[in-house]
């Protein structure tokens, strides 16, 4: 039996997305079922509806960050069962057997992830489509358990604000007394001030916002650098271990090195392309690293989740229909957000029963 969902769903780049029915596959023995409660809105969903990374492919339900109730598994499941509260993430697929997969970095799959939306799901071909709709259908591999400890809707973010900026403080090692920098105040931003504060860091926040100074404090940030001052970035010169960067867009990464410290790393997680005019004299120098880092793996996806859960930590989040969606995304855009929209998938039922 397939599952009739309604949606919200992208037809075009330019256009509005709108309500849109569609079947999720019938579940194969491995599948688990999910009633979707919430999802989050993640920038990478504008950027994909807008065809910004130019693989678009319409109509597109976007949402990544989903969390909800097992409605019924499969007969080969074993660590779920319906009523448990489940998570999916920006992967539902990838093969399983190569390199990476082996050490559980499931998102770079030498043979491609399959990512929630926008993707192709390699057993039937057909595209995958994410979590602004009522029901999902998920591999057991690729779905996480959401700690009791954790409200649902403010859990909906860690699916992948969360674990984007958890995974390159892990990887990059921060431990109590590291000195980290997080580039840009929004939902990924704004999950990276709380995670990094909570591993024991020293958390400053780069803005371009003077007015987000108290919220920044709240969050966790110890120091507030607005990145447009030279004379504050100057005083904050050899500082930092590691750096996150959550700019979506094109921008000048030069003026951050010289705050980095020797031997620290500026991890790109937002924007994605060349950035012309970058001196690499300064990183050979002081041996300075730039990088790329790209969610996390799905036990890594679980660990930050249950990280979350022992210190109580949650996205700051605004509720919102899925009628707003549209409205929501201007917002985003405008950086009019605190600090995360997440859809309340109630809205979506009572559209369909109207
Ligand atoms: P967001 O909520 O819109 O936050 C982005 C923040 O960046 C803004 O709040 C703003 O902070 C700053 N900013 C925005 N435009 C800027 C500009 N033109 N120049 C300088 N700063 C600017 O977005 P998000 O959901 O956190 O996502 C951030 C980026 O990460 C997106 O590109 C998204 O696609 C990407 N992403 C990557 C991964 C991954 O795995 N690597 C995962 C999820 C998302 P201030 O006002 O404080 O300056
Ligand atoms: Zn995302
Ligand atoms: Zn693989």
């Amino acid at each position: 039996m397939s599952y009739p969902v309604k949606s919200y769903a992208a037809q075009s780049p330019t256009g509005p997305l709108g309500l849109f029915q569609f079947d999720r596959r019938s579940p194969r023995a491995d599948d688990v079922v999910i009633d979707i409660l919430y999802c989050g809105v993640c920038h990478s969903d504008v950027h994909n509806v807008r065809n910004d990374w130019g693989n678009a492919k319409y109509p597109m339900v976007p949402g990544h960050e989903i969390v909800g109730r097992v409605l019924e598994v499969g007969p080969e499941v074993t660590r779920f069962k319906a009523g448990d509260r489940v998570g999916v993430g920006c992967m539902v697929e990838s093969c399983r057997h190569c390199g990476a997969c082996g050490k559980g970095w499931e998102q770079y799959c030498e043979n491609g992830a399959t990512y929630t939306y926008n993707g192709t799901d390699p057993v039937d071909g057909t595209r995958t489509q994410g979590g602004y709709s009522e029901k999902v259908v998920v591999a057991e591999h690729f779905v996480l358990k959401v700690p009791d400890a954790l409200d649902l809707a403010g859990a909906a973010p860690l699916l992948c604000a969360g674990i984007t900026t958890y995974s390159p403080l892990r990887h990059w090692n921060v431990v109590p007394g590291s000195k980290v920098g997080i580039v840009g105040l929004g939902g990924l931003g704004h999950m990276g001030l709380k995670l990094a504060k909570a591993m024991g860091a020293e958390v400053t926040l780069f803005s371009r916002s003077p007015g987000k100074e108290a919220d920044a404090r709240r969050l966790g940030a110890d120091h507030i650098v607005i990145s447009t001052d030279p004379a504050q970035m100057a005083a904050v010169a050899g500082r930092f271990d590691l750096i996150i960067d959550t700019v979506p867009y094109k921008h000048d990464v030069n003026p951050y090195v010289p705050t980095l410290a020797s031997g620290g790393t500026i991890v790109m997680v937002g924007y994605l392309g060349p950035l012309e005019d970058f001196n690499t004299g300064p990183l050979v120098f002081s041996r300075k690293g730039l990088a790329g880092s790209l969610i996390g793996g799905i036990a890594e996806t679980q660990e930050m989740l249950d990280f979350c859960g022992q210190h109580g930590i949650h996205s700051d989040i605004e509720v919102i229909r899925i009628q707003d969606i549209n409205e929501s995304y201007e917002r985003m855009l405008r950086s009019d957000v605190k600090y995360r929209f997440v859809i309340d998938m109630a809205s979506l039922r009572q559209e369909v029963a109207a």
